[in-house]
């Protein structure tokens, strides 16, 4: 079985973890933190997703999001939900437009919440809105 990936939260490393090692309490290879094996979405930086991006073995969500929006809020549940499913063959992570606007540029952001797919560092699709969880499972296969 291929390895799985997982961003530490704390240093903002990709960790490779083979599936037998799960039940060890893997650590991150670089900060020894913890490895967070639910995935849950966290904030990043531009910069973070940039490296994010260029780094990861595996497709990454981004939740484009800002702390004013509520369908930013009432999606976020599903969001966590799917990261937690596929925790190790995806990594989600969250970027407040209001402080990170880069990369929200470069995807063509129209508006809160946006959910952008890349894979191999680059971008394979842009949905905006509050998707339904359907939806949202097709962008992820996309
Ligand atoms: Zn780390």
């Amino acid at each position: 079985m291929a390895d799985l990936a997982y961003r530490c939260a704390a240093c903002g490393g990709v960790n490779r973890v083979s599936p037998e090692r799960l039940s060890d309490r893997p650590t991150c290879g670089r900060c020894k933190a913890p490895l967070d094996l639910e995935a849950r979405p966290v904030d990043v930086s531009d910069d973070a997703l940039e490296r994010l991006v260029r780094s990861s073995p595996v497709p990454v969500l981004v939740d484009f999001h800002a702390t004013w929006c509520g369908p930013c809020k009432m999606v976020a549940p599903l969001v966590a939900d799917l990261a937690r499913e596929r925790a190790g063959r995806l990594i989600v992570v969250k970027v407040d437009t209001d402080r990170h606007q880069r990369v929200a540029g470069q995807v063509g952001l129209q508006g809160v919440p946006t959910f952008a797919l890349f894979r191999g560092g680059n971008l394979v699709k842009v949905e905006v809105g509050a998707l339904p969880r359907p939806r949202l499972e097709a962008l992820i296969a996309s």
